[in-house]
């Protein structure tokens, strides 16, 4: 699971961070400029790695090898994320290093934008919306770009035509109602069907899918395997069947890459437990067996010695609009171990949050086991968590192997000071704070506090109450994901203002977390808002479960002044005024118990009312409101990143001797260099 803030950007000016993360960065590079490039309503930054360069050899090696085995997925990433993805990118970027007219022309802009876009997005479709980009440039534009283009330059099938190229790909790009949405999600409707992810194949239904894994599915096995994780469903002479990614399967070529390159991570392996559940990811990559898979995730979760980690696989199954397939990602990091110590102290108390949670006794873990926690520097991120990434992740996923055997939790501090550093002075607090205390709340304490947000939804949160015997853990349906982030986030908004915050040591002041409540609740009630487009709804599982929480407390605050909270006008504008921060705590305890219940006991029917109460809807003129307010800070809602570039530094021997980083590269020079090195599907 993972945590998804890109609200980042309304971090104030961090006038008081926590000294810990300052002096890392202040020392290592004063004039590290964190702005790479900006386009639609993207903003691509960059992030720092530092104490790189302070490492022994061999883990510099490790991540090295590590990286390269990350980098050689990408294209899976676009074949799942849609079938035509690899032949647009491409197509798109023969035209743009072929391209010889004029680059001020408004159809040449314009198609860079979109081409900007589709590298962003892993694909035509948003990264986050998921919605099908609009082209500004022409048809006619394109035409005559793919007609300048020589037959071995564009990306055809094997007999296609140039001809039959052309007629099947523009209306992929330009026609509106074609891949119009690459996760569909509205439940009223064929989900499988309406989606444009290349997860299932043509033709194949969601009462075909779901009929197919009921009939698999060993009932009440205590130890599932993850079904579907690393396979495209697809009908075949009109019997549907799943089509495995393995060695000698589903993107074959491309897992062929990461083998290598993981085999040579094993050879510089810190020690044997990771050796071990590296050659486990290794047997799996090559047999496609999801019970390897378990076995690797689980020698993996248990392994907490090592400095250098990683993610590399199949991993969280937001993209697929019934939540079982994995997006390809990976995630490269190493040990913090100053920051690590709060994540250290914070899960070593586990047994004492659960105990103390306000959640019927029933619900609750009598041993929370192995909730391991630490704070990483990534260095590198690769396929679905590139260049958009979460800020923390607690993996594996499976829900009987971290009752059993406990999750790793992580939270990516030098992405989390990327956001925030990039955020210096960008008039957020002004306009939307309701008065200078709170905004000098939010200054002195919105970074700790939102950093232990983190590590308590991702440390306690996640692994936190259990499952009634015989409850199915895909009970939730559709609203799985939005509640069990709901549960996550309650769980660590409760403790947030809890005084074992204080006595453990890790905050310093009873009142920092309101620092956090106000944020939180302004952006699931307003200005996530700005990340929605005029007329639609809410849809991301996390954007829903943020707006769950703050609707809900809202709509059960009261009313008026003697309310826990409420939305006020001020010179005509909307703003959230919290008037008692310890009803509010109540209220955030109230709901966590009955989220939990619904987990609990599988109550879909209470669990749906309740996204579909609070979640789902937008008021439209606050919205226009919101919109209208954002539009005058120029804030982009989204934001991403660009990867350090690696290079081996070789004695006369042609030996390795070490490894330097540079910074410098542009957006659009990665993405072609990534595309020209790490291109494994070519059979389009
Ligand atoms: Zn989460």
């Amino acid at each position: 699971m993972k945590i998804v803030k890109i609200m980042k950007n309304m971090l104030p000016a961090l006038a008081l961070m926590p000294a810990v993360a300052m002096t890392a960065r202040a020392a290592e590079d004063k004039d590290f400029n964190y702005h790479v490039d900006g386009f639609a309503d993207i903003e691509v930054l960059r992030y720092e790695v530092p104490e790189f360069s302070t490492l022994p050899l061999n883990q510099k090696l490790m991540l090295y090898y590590l990286s390269e085995a990350a980098q050689w997925g990408r294209d899976i990433i676009w074949d799942q994320n849609g079938r035509y993805n690899l032949k647009i990118r491409h197509l798109l970027e023969g035209i743009y290093k072929n391209y010889s007219g004029s680059k001020e022309s408004a159809d040449y802009k314009a198609f860079e934008k979109y081409l900007k876009q589709v590298w962003f997005g892993n694909g035509i479709h948003h990264h986050y919306s998921t919605d099908k980009f609009v082209p500004e440039f022409g048809e006619e534009f394109l035409r005559a770009q793919i007609a300048a283009l020589p037959d071995e330059a564009l990306p055809l099938s094997k007999g296609e035509t140039r001809e039959q190229f052309v007629s099947t790909i523009l209306p992929v790009i330009f026609d509106p109602e074609v891949m119009k949405k690459r996760v569909f999600q509205d439940g009223s409707q064929d989900v499988v069907v309406n989606s444009a992810g290349n997860l299932y194949g043509e033709g194949v239904t969601q009462a075909e899918v779901e009929a197919y894994f009921d009939a698999i599915k060993v009932p009440n096995d205590p130890t599932p395997i993850s079904y579907g994780l690393n396979t495209r469903v697809v009908k075949e002479d009109g019997k549907i069947v799943e089509q495995t990614y393995h060695l000698d399967g589903l993107y074959g070529p491309a897992i062929a890459k990461i083998i290598y390159w993981l085999d040579k991570a094993k050879g510089v392996a810190e020690n044997d437990a990771q050796k071990e559940y590296i050659t486990k990811l290794i047997d799996f990559y090559i047999t496609g067996d999801l019970k390897l898979f378990d076995e690797y995730s689980i020698l993996w979760a248990e392994d907490t010695a090592s400095d250098v980690d990683f993610v590399n696989g199949f991993i969280e199954s937001y993209s697929d609009p019934l939540g079982m397939t994995g997006s390809y990602e990976s995630y490269v990091n190493f040990k913090n171990r100053e920051a690590s110590e709060r994540t250290e102290t914070i899960s070593s108390n586990a047994q004492w949050f659960e105990d103390h949670s306000p959640v019927d006794p029933r619900f609750k873990k009598d041993v929370v086991k192995g909730v391991s926690a630490k704070v990483i520097t990534a260095a590198m991120l690769a396929g679905d968590a590139f260049p958009a990434c979460a800020i923390g992740i607690n993996l594996p996923n499976a829900s009987w192997i971290r009752a059993a055997h406990g999750s790793k939790s992580v939270t990516l501090e030098n992405i989390t000071e990327a956001y925030a550093m990039a955020n210096k002075g960008n008039g957020f607090n002004e306009e939307f704070v309701i008065d200078p205390e709170t905004a000098k709340l939010l200054d002195d304490y919105l970074y700790i506090t939102d950093m232990l947000h983190t590590d308590l939804h991702e440390c306690l949160g996640h692994a936190s109450g259990k499952l009634l015997p015989g409850v199915d853990p895909d009970a939730l349906k559709e609203n799985g994901s939005t509640l069990e982030e709901a549960r996550a986030d309650l769980f660590a908004l409760y403790y947030l203002a809890d005084p074992k915050l204080i006595e453990l040591g890790v905050l310093s002041d009873p009142d920092a977390y309101k620092a956090e409540y106000y944020k939180y609740m302004l952006n699931g009630l307003m200005t996530q808002l700005n990340r929605i487009e005029p007329g639609k709804d809410v849809e991301e599982a996390h954007m829903r479960n943020r707006q769950l929480i703050a609707a809900w407390v809202l709509a059960h605050a009261g009313k008026g002044k003697n309310s826990a909270m409420e939305l006020v006008k001020k010179n005509g504008k909307t703003y959230l005024k919290i008037n008692d921060y310890g009803k509010v705590r109540k209220l955030i305890g109230d709901l966590l118990a009955e989220i939990q219940r619904i987990k609990s006991e599988g109550d879909y029917k209470a669990g749906n009312e309740l996204v579909r109460k609070y979640a789902v809807k937008v008021d439209p003129k606050l919205h226009k409101e919101v919109l209208e307010r954002y539009a005058k800070l120029n804030i982009p809602p989204y934001r991403g990143f660009v990867n350090p570039v690696y290079s081996l530094v070789l004695d006369d021997n042609g030996q390795v001797v070490d490894i330097t980083l540079d910074y410098t590269e542009s957006y659009a020079d990665q993405m072609l260099r990534l595309s020209r090195d790490y291109s494994a599907l070519t059979d389009f």
